[in-house]
């Protein structure tokens, strides 16, 4: 079991709808997907860039985790996603080698994907994400 990938890298934004014509310019292609995540509170905007997206991500609440994000550390990238072939397999692998992982079951992400999150402070202040597609 490893993983399988980037699937995306997650960057955020406090204006969605003019840094999605900012991406459209600098990616020469158009965002395909608009989305709430309710559960994140985050609004986003996908991009297909060959093998990995662009997920932008909005704050739609003052106290979401983007939104305290880009208050300590302003706008960039937030997140890298690896594709995983089996999420709760992986949350194991990971869990007995010592990462710290933010939920302890699967949550319901963007793009119908199934997602967990690793804690930064056990990964060089990366913050990780796994996913995999809902079946
Ligand atoms: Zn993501």
């Amino acid at each position: 079991m490893a993983f399988q990938g980037v699937e995306h890298i997650g960057i955020a934004v406090k204006d969605l709808n003019s840094s999605i014509a900012l991406f459209e310019s600098l990616l020469g292609s158009l965002c395909y997907k608009i989305e709430i995540v309710d559960s994140e509170q985050v609004n986003t905007g996908f991009f297909q860039t060959g093998s990995a997206k662009i997920e932008l991500l909005e704050s739609t609440d003052p106290d979401s985790v983007i939104a305290k994000h880009i208050q300590k550390k302003g706008e960039g990238i937030h997140h890298i996603a690896f594709a995983v072939d089996d999420i709760e397999k992986e949350m194991k692998r990971l869990s007995e080698a010592g990462f710290v992982l933010l939920s302890e079951k699967p949550k319901m992400g963007a793009d119908n994907k199934l997602v967990c999150f690793l804690h930064p402070k056990s990964t060089n202040q990366v913050l990780i994400e796994l996913c995999m597609d809902k079946k």
